[in-house]
């Protein structure tokens, strides 16, 4: 019997170490949560994705009275990303988070859902999206969502 190790390289940083384009992004993020609907967790998500040819766009979590029937940040800005360019290719996706309290000290993950949509973008157009999770304290950078989905189902 073998152990089989498992491993990702985050890189963790602040925001003055981001170069202007990066803290671009990462405001058009942060400014997404504002336009978060999320009147039953108060818990604001934005996610800004940059695709090829520096388009940049965003989304923010959408909740409903029927929890299964709201939609994550990530996931309606990715997937109204490619219904807009379908030919593009993801380059980054950027999220953050902010409760009544302001945007979260630690950077907020996305959901095995979303990492999974994710991932299948990636595959799709054979480049890899670097993600970036952004906290007060902190910024991680993810340079492949495959490496947060290690094992990931994959159909191609
Ligand atoms: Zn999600």
């Amino acid at each position: 019997m073998d152990t089989l190790k498992i491993s990702a390289n985050i890189i963790k940083c602040v925001h003055s170490e981001l170069n202007l384009e990066e803290k671009e992004w990462i405001k058009a993020a942060c400014d997404a949560t504002y336009r978060s609907y999320s009147p039953y967790s108060g818990f604001r998500v934005g996610a800004a994705m940059v695709l090829e040819g520096s388009i940049v766009l965003t989304g923010s979590n959408q909740e409903n009275a029927a929890y299964p029937s709201g939609m994550c940040a990530e996931r309606t800005v990715l997937f109204y990303a490619n219904s807009l360019h379908p030919d593009l290719r993801v380059e980054a996706l950027i999220v953050a988070a902010a409760d009544g309290d302001g945007f979260t000290d630690n950077p907020v993950s996305p959901c095995g859902s979303c990492r999974q949509v994710l991932l299948e973008c990636e595959v799709r157009f054979g480049y890899p999206v670097r993600v970036y999770l952004y906290g007060k304290s902190g910024i991680y950078i993810i340079s492949s969502a495959r490496d947060l989905l290690p094992l990931a189902f994959d159909s191609f």
